[in-house]
C-alpha cells in the first residue's frame, strides 16, 4: 500500500464533504444570496398576495439585508405594499434561507 493510498483512505475515515459547500469549496457571497432573496420576495408576493413575510438567514446576510441592501429592502417593500420581517438563524450558513409567508 502506498503512502497516498493510505492518506486517503484515513482521509475518508475522518472526514466528510462540508455540508455547506456540498463540497465545492466555495460558498456564495451575502450579497448574492441577498439577491436570491429578493427574486424570492417578489416572486412570493406575485404567486401568494400576501403582505407580511419573514426572512430567515444567516447572521451575515440579515446584517447585509438591514445594512448594505437597506434602501433597495425599503424600495421593495413599497413597490410590492408589503411589510419584510427578519430572523437571523445561527445554525443557517451563508448560503440557506427561508422566505416565510405570513
Ligand atoms: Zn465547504
Amino acid at each position: 500500500m502506498t503512502r497516498k493510498r493510505t492518506r486517503e483512505s484515513l482521509e475518508h475515515i475522518l472526514c466528510e464533504p462540508c455540508s455547506a459547500c456540498g463540497g465545492r469549496g466555495v460558498l456564495k457571497t451575502a450579497e448574492t444570496v441577498c439577491l436570491e432573496i429578493f427574486r424570492e420576495i417578489i416572486r412570493s408576493v406575485r404567486l401568494y398576495k400576501v403582505k407580511t413575510l419573514m426572512v430567515l438567514a444567516s447572521n451575515s446576510v440579515v446584517e447585509m439585508l438591514l445594512d448594505e441592501e437597506a434602501n433597495m429592502l425599503a424600495e421593495l417593500e413599497t413597490f410590492l405594499g408589503v411589510q419584510i420581517k427578519f430572523r437571523a438563524e445561527a445554525q443557517y450558513n451563508q448560503e440557506q434561507y427561508d422566505v416565510v409567508l405570513l
